[in-house]
This record gives C-alpha cells, sequence and structure tokens, in this order.
C-alpha cells in the first residue's frame, strides 16, 4: 500500500554508501525563510523543556480527543506499560543496536540474539514490565511475536546496504510565535545527493484509513521539523509497519509542510482555547479501545478527577522517549 505522489524517489537512493553526517543547511526559521546559519544538531532531550512545545503524539492525542490530551498533558496521568507497548519498544530498541555492528553482520540472526539483552536492559530500567506476563507460555508467545517482527523487517529491507545518518534523533524546531515542535525520528537516512528519508518502525498491523492518517500526520510533523532546523525538504517519509510486512512511502512538498504547519498552529489554537476555558471534552472513536483511563471518562461512566491548579496556558507537553523506557504503542492494530 502506498500512498506516495508519482515523484517518489527510488529507494535506492538511499543505498550504502551513505553520507555519515547531514549536508550543511541553513539554521531554524520559518517555513521558507531559513536562518543564514548553520544548524548545529538539535539535541531536544539533552535540554529541559521550556515555553509553550508540542510533540506529534500529543498532537495526535488532541486530534483524537482533547479529554485523552488532557490526561496526558494537564493531568500526568501514569499509564501502564501494556504488551504491545513493550513489544514495539523491545524490537525498536533491537534495531537501533543493530545497526551498531558492521553492515555485513547486520544478519536476522544478529538481530535475534539482540532480542535477550535489549529485553534485560529494559526490564532493569523499568522492573514493572515483568509483571506483564502471567506465566511463560504467555511470555514465550510474546517474545515469539517480537521475533516473527524482526523477520519481518529483514523481508522489507536490507540493513547491509543502508548506513543511517541518525537513529532515535531527537528533532525541535521552534514557530515564529513561540511554539516548540520536538520529537524522536527512529532513523533518518540521508543518501549521498543529501536527500534526507525519514523512517518509523510501526509495530501495530495493517493500516487503516484512520490510522494511517494518524501515522502520516506524524511523519509530515517531523518532516516540518527537519525542514524548519535543516531547510531541507525530507525527499521520503516512510512507515515500516512490521505487524504485516508493509510498507507506506510519501514524498512530501513544501506545499504539504506549510499545510501541516498551518495544521498545527490552527491545532495548538484550539489546544489554548481549551485549556482557558478548561474544556477538555471526550471524543469517543475505535482508539477508546487502547484508552487506558476508560474508567474515568464520562463516555464510559466514569468521572474525571478535578483539574490540577497549575494548568495555566504555555505549559510544555514533555513527552518524549528517555533511554530504556516504555514507547507508547503505536495505534496500528
Ligand atoms: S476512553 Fe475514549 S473518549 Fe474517553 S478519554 Fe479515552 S480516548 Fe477519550
Amino acid at each position: 500500500m502506498s500512498p506516495a505522489s508519482p515523484t517518489l524517489p527510488r529507494v535506492n537512493d538511499f543505498a550504502a554508501p551513505v553520507a555519515q553526517a547531514p549536508p550543511d543547511v541553513p539554521a531554524t526559521g520559518s517555513a521558507g525563510e531559513p536562518a543564514a546559519e548553520p544548524a548545529a544538531e538539535p539535541a531536544a532531550s539533552d535540554r529541559p523543556a521550556r515555553g509553550p512545545s508540542l510533540s506529534p503524539s500529543r498532537a495526535a492525542d488532541f486530534l483524537t480527543c482533547p479529554l485523552l490530551y488532557r490526561f496526558r498533558v494537564i493531568d500526568r496521568l501514569p499509564e501502564p506499560p501494556s504488551p504491545a507497548a513493550a513489544r514495539g519498544t523491545l524490537v525498536h530498541a533491537v534495531l537501533e543496536r543493530l545497526f551498531d555492528a558492521p553492515a555485513p553482520d547486520r544478519s536476522p540472526a544478529a538481530a535475534l540474539a539482540l532480542l535477550g539483552p535489549e529485553w534485560d536492559r529494559l526490564a532493569a530500567a523499568e522492573p514493572e514490565l515483568t509483571s506483564l506476563f502471567a506465566d511463560e507460555t504467555e511470555r514465550a508467545a510474546w517474545l515469539a511475536e517480537a521475533r516473527t517482527m524482526l523477520e519481518r523487517y529483514f523481508a522489507l529491507e536490507d540493513p547491509t546496504r543502508l548506513e543511517p545518518a541518525h537513529r532515535e534523533l531527537a528533532v525541535e524546531a521552534v514557530l515564529d510565535s513561540g511554539l516548540r515542535l520536538h520529537g524522536y525520528v527512529d532513523r533518518l537516512d540521508v543518501s549521498p545527493a543529501g536527500d534526507l528519508r525519514v523512517v518509523d518502525y510501526k509495530t501495530g498491523t495493517a493500516p487503516r484509513a484512520d490510522f494511517e492518517a494518524r501515522a502520516l500526520f506524524q511523519m509530515r510533523f517531523y518532516a516540518l521539523v527537519l525542514w524548519l532546523s535543516r531547510g531541507v525538504v525530507p525527499r521520503l517519509l516512510q512507515l515500516m509497519y512490521l505487524g504485516n510486512g508493509e510498507i507506506v512511502r510519501y514524498a512530501p512538498d513544501e506545499g504539504d509542510l506549510r499545510a501541516t504547519q498551518r495544521k498545527i498552529e490552527a491545532l495548538w489554537l484550539a489546544i489554548e482555547r481549551a485549556r482557558a476555558a478548561g474544556d477538555w471534552r471526550p471524543k469517543r472513536s475505535r482508539l477508546c479501545d487502547w484508552c487506558a483511563h476508560q474508567s474515568i471518562c464520562p463516555e464510559f461512566g466514569g468521572t474525571p478527577p478535578d483539574l490540577p491548579s497549575a494548568h495555566g496556558a504555555g505549559q510544555a507537553d514533555r513527552s518524549g522517549r528517555p533511554d530504556g523506557r516504555v514507547r507508547e504503542a503505536d495505534y496500528g492494530m
């Protein structure tokens, strides 16, 4: 399945050998107005959150359900890890580590051999993960599915033929309004010609239309941030669905990214209005099936807690991906 435009670059454009570093590009500025100084590599994860900020995950939350956004950003309610989210974290961790090895050694066997150590590392960082499974049979089935996803990855791509420029890259850019956009890109490839390919691994299955729209919004968000911070429109956005072995590719252009920026700005305005009014409405959808907060959601007969006293304007969205922590489940299920 691919909604990509006919101007799609060939996949081989990104085959090894590739540049290890991005090309020199202008620094952060508004879309179409790159600043004059060369950009330093963003290190969003190293900096304290400041000012209003938004990640693609939280933007998608508000679009999905304003009350879910409130629970996650304003109330900061904990969400128990799920087996699906933990498996996604594990598979992502293995795929990140796989590229530590020299290209010829990136075999399916090498990837599978990383499963055990990476699981140990994740479980050490988050001990509650070990209680996700009722018994060893359940854990073995869960692990078998992670293995299958890694095998599917090798059917989609040959990692011996590419050299990612970045893995788990923290990216950020600040709009003229002061809103900081930030997020983590699973992988960024840079071709010898300087073209950027943004790669995201999805551990759900087939991307039904609404889930795919959510995933592509996330990818356009990243593409916008990269355009603003590097002055280069990514040539290709690539979603790799490891649950069913599909790839979705999309070639964005400046018009796409300007539209994405307008959408994000309008979305932020809506978030600020909801915050000012204290009006965070539930929006029931199929995604409620994955929501950890049904018991306090009016749509399911629950009552949300009182809003915390400090929920004023400009609150930062602190969503991030600190090393060793479980990722959110992607909804492509
Ligand atoms: S259960 Fe559904 S409607 Fe309620 S907060 Fe969660 S996503 Fe929103």
